[in-house]
C-alpha cells in the first residue's frame, strides 16, 4: 500500500490529557562543539509538543544522532539538544543518559506532567537499526501512547519507528501531517505546470524518483554531476565531468520515457568549467551543451540559469531535490543560488513550492533565502524521495496497523 491512501491517526484527534506520551522527533541536527548550528528540525516539532503539554502530558523524546553504529560515542550524544529545547518548548526538559534501562526509567519517573524528557541517542544501541523488538518493548514502557514526529526517519523500519508501534497505540504529529498533505497533493493533484528539478551528484540514488516524476510532471530539470550522465547519453561530449558510465543506459531510458510522455526534459545548456574542482581554479563558461576534453562541468552556466529560473517561475508547482552545482564552493553556487530566488518568486506568484533534502535546505542558507519563502521545506530528504517515488514509508505502513 502506498503511504497515500494509508489511514493514519492524528494526534490531535486523540485523547491524550495527562498521559505519558512517547514521541520519534528528528533531531538529528548538526553540532559543531556542542553548539547546535541549525535548530529547525527542533522548532518544527514545537506545535505537537505545545499541543501534548497543553494536555498536561509528560512528554518522553526519542531521536538518534548521526551514525554511532550501535555503539556509546560521545562524539554523537544528544545532551546538547536538551539546554537548547528547553529555551525552544519554555518547559523544564530532562535529559536521561541512556534510552533505555534503569537509568531512563528513573529519570521519565521524575519528570512530572507538563515536562519534557529526553532519552540519549537511539543508535548507541544495534537493536534500534535492527528494529529489535525487545528493544522497542523496553523503549515502548515509557509511555502510554506514541507519536511519530520524525518525517526524517519514517522511511526506516527501526524500533523507533516500527517496532513500537506493536507495544502502544499510536498517531501522526503535526509536522509529519504537513509533510505528508504538500507532498501528497504535489504528487495527486499538483496545480500545473509542475516542475522538478532533480540535482545533485550520483544518478543512481535518484534513478527511482526520475522514473516516478516522469509520469507526473509537465517539466523536468536534471542538473548537477547527474546531469552528465544524461548528456553523455546524447553523446555530448562532457570533458572530465563526472559520469556514471553504468547508467548511460537508463539515462537514455529516461530520456526516451520523457519523450513518450510528453514531458519536458531540460539538461544544462551551457555550464561553468574548470580543470580542477578547486575554488581558486580559473573559470570559464562553455558556449554550448558540450565541455572540451581537459574541462569538468562543476555548474550551470548563465544562459542555463536563465532558462531554468523562468521554467520555475512561471510553474504552479515545483518540487527541488539536490543541488544543480559544487555549491559548497562559492564560485559554483551562481546556479544554485539562482534557482532559490527563482523558487522564492513562484511562491510570491502563488505556487506550491516544495524543497527537499539536507543540501538544498544549505543552498538556501548560501542564498540568503529564508525557508518561510518556500511554502514547504522538507525536514527529511530521503523520506521525501522515497514519498514521490511512491514508496510505501515503513514507519507510516506500521503505524496504520
Ligand atoms: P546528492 O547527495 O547526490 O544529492 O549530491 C549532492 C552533492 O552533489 C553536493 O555535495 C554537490 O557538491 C554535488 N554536485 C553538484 N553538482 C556537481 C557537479 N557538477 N559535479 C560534482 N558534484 C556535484
Amino acid at each position: 500500500m502506498t503511504t497515500t491512501v494509508l489511514k493514519l491517526a492524528k494526534v490531535q484527534d486523540m485523547q491524550l490529557k495527562d498521559k505519558a506520551v512517547l514521541m520519534r522527533v528528528d533531531y538529528n541536527v548538526p553540532i559543531k562543539e556542542g553548539v547546535i548550528k541549525d535548530d529547525t528540525r527542533m522548532r518544527e516539532t514545537l506545535r505537537t509538543l505545545k499541543l501534548l503539554l497543553d494536555n498536561n502530558c509528560k512528554v518522553v523524546l526519542m531521536a538518534h544522532m548521526g551514525r554511532p553504529k550501535g555503539k556509546v560515542d560521545p562524539k554523537y550524544t544528544l545532551a546538547p539538544v536538551a539546554p537548547a529545547l528547553e529555551k525552544l518548548a519554555g518547559v523544564k526538559v530532562h535529559f536521561a543518559p541512556d534510552c533505555v534501562g534503569p537509568e531512563a526509567e528513573k529519570v521519565v519517573k521524575a519528570a512530572k506532567n507538563g515536562e519534557i524528557v529526553l532519552l540519549e541517542n537511539l543508535r548507541y544501541h544495534p537493536e534500534e537499526e535492527k528494529n529489535d523488538e525487545a528493544f522497542a518493548k523496553q523503549l515502548a514502557a515509557h509511555g502510554e501512547f506514541f507519536v511519530q514526529e520524525a518525517f526524517g526517519a519514517v522511511h526506516r523500519a527501526h524500533a523507533s519507528t516500527s517496532a513500537v508501534t506493536k507495544f502502544l497505540p499510536g498517531a501522526i504529529g503535526l509536522l509529519v501531517q504537513k509533510e505528508l498533505e504538500y507532498l501528497d497533493k504535489a504528487m495527486s493533484n499538483p496545480a500545473r505546470p509542475f516542475v522538478a528539478i532533480i540535482g545533485g551528484a550520483k544518478v543512481s540514488d535518484k534513478l527511482p524518483v526520475l522514473y516516478s516524476l516522469i509520469e507526473k510532471v509537465d517539466t523536468l530539470i536534471i542538473g548537477g554531476g547527474m546531469a552528465y550522465t544524461f548528456l553523455a547519453a546524447q553523446n555530448t561530449n562532457i570533458g572530465k565531468s563526472l559520469l556514471e558510465a553504468d547508467k548511460v543506459e537508463e539515462a537514455k531510458q529516461i530520456i526516451l520515457k520523457a519523450f513518450k510522455n510528453n514531458v519536458e526534459l531540460l539538461l544544462p545548456a551551457d555550464h561553468i568549467v574548470v580543470k580542477e574542482i578547486n575554488p581558486e581554479a580559473a573559470k570559464e563558461v562553455t558556449q554550448s551543451m558540450a565541455i572540451g576534453d581537459e574541462w569538468i562541468g562543476v555548474d550551470i552556466g548563465p544562459r542555463t540559469e536563465l532558462l531554468f529560473a523562468d521554467k520555475v517561475k512561471a510553474a504552479k508547482t515545483v518540487f527541488w531535490n539536490g543541488p544543480v552545482g559544487i555549491f559548497e564552493m562559492p564560485p559554483f553556487s551562481s546556479g544554485s543560488v539562482a534557482l532559490a530566488n527563482a523558487m522564492a518568486e513562484a511562491t510570491r506568484a502563488g505556487a506550491t513550492t516544495i524543497l527537499g533534502g539536507g543540501d538544498t535546505l544549505s543552498v538556501l542558507k548560501t542564498a540568503k533565502v529564508p525557508g518561510e519563502r518556500m511554502s514547504h521545506c522538507s525536514t527529511g530528504g530521503g523520506a521525501s524521495l522515497e514519498f514521490v517515488e511512491g514508496k510505501a514509508l515503513p514507519g507510516l505502513v506500521a503505524l496504520s496497523k
